[in-house]
């Protein structure tokens, strides 16, 4: 090996250690620790990430990075990683130790502060955080910004490098002229669908057992995973032998766990089936956030909401709740489950709807990162674009602006990532149509094929290639959401 890379090595090592153990809190925080934690918690956290920032910010990694870029005695994965690192490098050093450790104990407790408000519908209890958050983002962009770019166009591309403001005006602007027509025909349509069964009262083990179940059934591993619970539903990767999904379980909402629980299983999917020489090194997650939801609404969406996915499986769930599902057919549970209506919660939106969700986030974030709106504001301006976008407007802040934890986390320019994670996962559905009979697959039970088949073309290879390489490789063309348009016209037409 490159005696250089062996001397990078150890500085990666130590990093990817003190990253772990930091991910492994955030676990903990959002499953187990007790409220009471939080202080003393969120101080150690801001040591562990102080550490972290060290472990790469320092002048011998500095000069290890400079000797092995363009380096040709380097194989793949070692450029690759040496790619990667110096963009964080860049990064990371230029939003300075002090205030790097000030931003990772104010998310802590932002955090705290968004659930309570939450909890008690009150924005005012979380606004003065939101407010510190956002003055944040915009001074560390303002360290990063490269020429002609906006404040918010930095934040965009961490989260989907090569995706800007321009790009995404364009993106978001094409699926608002396909979604609102459809969603006025669907409206129509609706009367004709009884979904009440899904509001009955369920029994909270027995989900979790089904949940259990059907997590396997579409191939997360339970000798490399775990399973857990918290507000809000999520995966963590710690590496790819030990992947993290959690659940939130509603006894009047059977739909809610089932499609959570298909969806983050679809992420893990993913991270346990990156490659054994990239997990644990810093190219050894997905290839972005857009690539990763892509996967998960692959499952949840795609193949998770069709008649072929269930055929075989919906006898179980219909026997495990036997006395709520015993008279609903397999087509009524398959109408009920791709009803188009506009609602209040990004979460539990139906395809269709779901983009005009991430429209008004996005369209916020863009007020509250490039320009100097007030951040008391920002609930009435939510509520306006939900009532332009869907139609619909909330009565209350927990059920409008304050329903997501994104922001409460610092991450301002991740929202956008989910609605091109579909148009992605549309795009991939196309090709794989092409490659193989995914119906018959579905409807023998044969979701090992479709693993195999994602492994192969997408999660082996980590972050080694960027999404829109990934796309370009995998489709043989450049991203292009008519593919998602299409699927959804073929889908609500
Ligand atoms: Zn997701």
């Amino acid at each position: 090996m490159n005696q250089k890379f062996e001397q990078l090595q150890t500085h990666l090592d130590r990093f990817m250690a003190l990253n772990t153990a930091i991910t492994l809190f955030d676990w903990d925080s959002d499953t187990t620790a007790p409220p009471a934690a939080t202080e003393r918690t969120a101080k150690v956290k801001g040591i562990l990430a102080n550490e972290a920032y060290h472990a790469l910010v320092n002048p011998e990694v500095e000069q290890l990075l400079n000797e092995l870029k363009g380096h040709k005695d380097l194989d793949e994965i070692q450029t690759a990683i040496v790619k990667q690192l110096c963009e964080d490098f860049e990064k990371t050093a230029a939003i300075p130790a002090k205030e790097n450790q000030e931003f990772k104990e104010l998310v802590s407790h932002s955090i705290c502060a968004w659930a309570r408000a939450k909890k008690e519908d009150d924005f005012s209890v979380f606004a003065p955080y939101l407010e510190k958050l956002i003055a944040y983002q915009k001074k560390f962009a303002d360290y990063r910004k490269k020429e002609g770019q906006t404040r918010y166009d930095v934040l965009l591309n961490d989260f989907e490098k090569g995706f800007f403001i321009e790009d995404l005006d364009r993106f978001f602007d094409k699926i608002k002229q396909a979604v609102v027509p459809l969603l006025k025909e669907q409206k129509a349509k609706e009367k004709g669908i009884d979904k009440s069964y899904n509001f009955l009262c369920y029994d909270i083990e027995k989900q979790k057992e089904f949940c259990a179940w059907i997590s396997e059934y579409i191939g997360f591993e339970r000798e490399r995973g775990v399973r857990s619970e918290g507000e809000h539903p999520c995966t963590t990767n710690l590496h790819r032998d030990d992947v993290r999904i959690t659940n939130h379980f509603y006894e009047n909402n059977l739909e809610s766990a089932i499609f959570s629980e298909i969806h983050e299983s679809g992420h893990g999917i993913y991270e346990m089936g990156i490659s054994e020489k990239l997990s644990q090194t810093p190219i050894g997650g997905g290839a972005s956030c857009g690539m990763h939801e892509s996967q998960s609404r692959f499952y949840e969406n795609v193949i998770g909401r069709s008649k072929a996915f269930w055929k075989p499986i919906y006898g179980k769930l219909q026997e495990t709740f036997s006395e709520q599902l015993g008279e609903v057919s397999l087509e009524q549970f398959i109408a009920g489950i791709n009803l188009a209506k506009p609602g209040l919660i990004r979460t539990e939106s139906d395809e269709l709807t779901y983009c005009l969700h991430i429209m008004v986030r996005y369209e916020v974030e863009k007020k509250m990162i490039n320009s100097d709106y007030p951040v008391e504001k920002l609930p009435e301006l939510w509520n306006d674009l939900y009532e332009e976008y869907l139609g619909v407007r909330p009565q209350k802040d927990s059920e409008g602006i304050l329903q997501d934890i994104h922001w409460a986390t610092g991450d301002f320019g991740y929202f956008p990532s989910y609605a091109i994670g579909n148009a992605f996962a549309a795009q991939i559905y196309h090709t794989m149509k092409q490659q193989m009979d995914v119906e018959a697959i579905l409807e023998a039970g044969e979701l090992d094929k479709i693993k195999q088949w994602l492994g192969e073309q997408i999660h082996q290879y980590g972050m080694m290639k960027s999404a829109r390489e990934i796309m370009k490789d995998v489709t043989g063309e450049e991203f292009n959401p008519d593919y998602y348009i299409q699927y959804l016209e073929k889908k609500y037409k």
